[in-house]
């Protein structure tokens, strides 16, 4: 009876998860591959889908099998409880809104981006006040519906990491800015400048090889993925076909490596999901955050390393002998860990990056709890800014506009990035406590042990256990920012405070 259940629900999940890969798909072409005139047709054909999609993963039978088979949870395994779980909260998130409402959202969510795109080119905040005033008030009503009542923010938050709340992220992060602050004062006034500027003229095929080589090492298999080129890098798809993107620039090389190595750590997650289990629980990715943890560790703990370098820097030099001509390998190693404050989220280094996401935090809080004023943001925003980099933008683009997210709605998005890197900080202690010459295997261009540990530890986990109950059951402790607090002082403190 349950197992018949099971079945039924599995093969509905089937068909919402390929319609889901197909949109994925739609969407990475769209921005891979549209012509400059074909975008109408590709909204069109996106709008159809959508609306398959949303029939699919909303059909009542999916309620009726959930609601049969959570009476039956003796029957279940505690695997087939986790998707049996899973797919009853996604069914109910889905089909708990009021259609109203969905039609109210998606119009309010391509108006928002258009409004925002314009106010940024503009840099005028005020003409876009009002469209996030509006997109506050729909994500509370969604709360409302959903039965978060009036803990909206920690309903946002929780949708990019579940079980993660507001007061979790706000005692992580204030320990974390207590020690960062004055970290990043202290590089800032340090007399060790990295000489990014010196990487000119590095001609793009050629960094388009070597940073397949060096992709391909780590351990993204390329029989199950492609890497593209996109105006912004992302990573989209899962398991059998996963789809990378990297953008070139001649004078900036490190900027599509370190991207690269970045969405090819998202990539190794998706590529290491449970291979028939992609449209359950426990083939998917658990959250925002410990997606995060995957691509930073591979992009700054590993990448970052001396190790990585002694492998990965007679190869860069072969390849580049004129650009790199001229620049020591302390000088090279330096550019690689440079860290300087600027006002702008994505071109921080992994230092000041956290800073960011805590000023952006702050003020999601503030916001939600009702504290701050929408038309007082860039006052706010700018304000927190110098305290916490010592910077203060110029204009409303630099500041407060520069971000795309709220724009559509997407609160409470910011935070897993800096999760991502407390996590990613505190698997990599725990796995040099494991193997401590760690870095003697990158140095030997290895990267087997550690993408296999990964592997077991995390991706063949699925959506088993929250962020917070996962990385406890990985790493023996709660998650603490004291790793990366430590990690942060260990590599820059040696580069810039010795
Ligand atoms: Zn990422």
């Amino acid at each position: 009876m349950a197992l018949a259940a099971l079945e039924e629900l599995s093969s509905k999940l089937h068909r919402a998860q390929m319609l889901g890969s197909v949109a994925d798909l739609l969407s990475w072409d769209e921005q891979v591959n549209l012509p400059p005139d074909s975008a109408d047709q590709r909204a069109a054909q996106m709008a159809v889908l959508a609306e398959t999609q949303h029939t699919a993963a909303c059909d009542p039978r999916i309620g009726e099998l959930v609601d049969q088979l959570a009476t039956q949870q003796e029957a279940l395994s505690a695997d087939q409880q986790t998707v049996v779980r899973w797919a009853r909260r996604d069914y109910e998130r889905k089909t708990k809104l009021p259609p109203a409402y969905v039609r109210e959202k998606a119009e309010q969510d391509s108006r928002g981006y258009h409004a925002w795109a314009q106010a940024r080119a503009a840099s005028d905040f005020p003409q876009y006040a009002p469209v996030l005033a509006k997109n506050l008030e729909l994500v509370r009503r969604e709360a409302t519906y959903l039965g978060f009542g009036d803990k909206a923010y920690d309903y946002m938050i929780d949708r990019h990491d579940p079980g993660m709340t507001a007061a979790i992220v706000e005692a992580l992060f204030t320990e974390l800015r207590g020690e960062l602050v004055p970290l990043v004062r202290a590089i800032s006034q340090s007399p060790v400048k990295p000489r990014t500027d010196r990487l000119r003229g590095f001609p793009v095929e050629k960094q388009a090889a070597f940073l397949r080589e060096v992709t391909a090492s780590l351990g993204f298999d390329y029989r199950r993925g492609r890497l593209d080129v996109s105006l912004h890098p992302f990573c989209s798809g899962t398991g059998a076909d996963v789809r990378m993107t990297t953008r070139f620039d001649a004078d900036n090389p490190l900027d599509s490596l370190f991207s690269s190595i970045h969405e090819t750590g998202h990539g190794l997650y998706e590529q290491g999901l449970p291979r028939d289990q992609h449209h359950t629980a426990l083939g998917q990715a658990i959250g925002m955050g410990v997606h995060e943890s995957q691509s930073r560790l591979w992009e700054n703990q590993v990448a970052r390393s001396r190790g990585f370098w002694r492998f990965f820097e007679p190869k860069f030099r072969a390849m580049f002998a004129e650009q790199l001509a001229g620049i020591s390998s302390e000088e090279l190693y330096l550019a690689i860990n440079a860290v300087e404050p600027t006002l702008i989220r994505v071109d921080a280094d992994e230092v000041t990056y956290n800073l960011h996401i805590i000023l952006r935090f702050e003020l999601e809080k503030k916001l939600f709890a009702g504290t701050l004023a929408v038309e007082d943001l860039p006052k706010a925003w700018n304000a927190a800014c110098e305290e916490l980099l010592g910077l203060r933008p110029r204009s409303d683009r630099e500041g407060v506009l520069q971000d795309v997210h709220w724009s559509g709605g997407a609160f409470g998005y910011f935070p897993s990035y800096c999760i991502g890197n407390m996590m990613a900080a505190q698997l990599w202690y725990h796995v040099l406590g494991l193997r401590p010459d760690l870095e003697e295997d990158f140095a030997r261009g290895d990267f087997s042990w550690l993408l296999n540990w990964l592997r077991q530890a995390i991706h063949a986990q699925g959506k088993r256990h929250d962020t917070l109950e996962l990385v406890k059951r990985v790493t023996g402790e709660p998650l603490s920012p004291k790793h990366l607090i430590r990690y942060l002082k260990e590599r820059y403190g040696s580069l810039y405070l010795a």
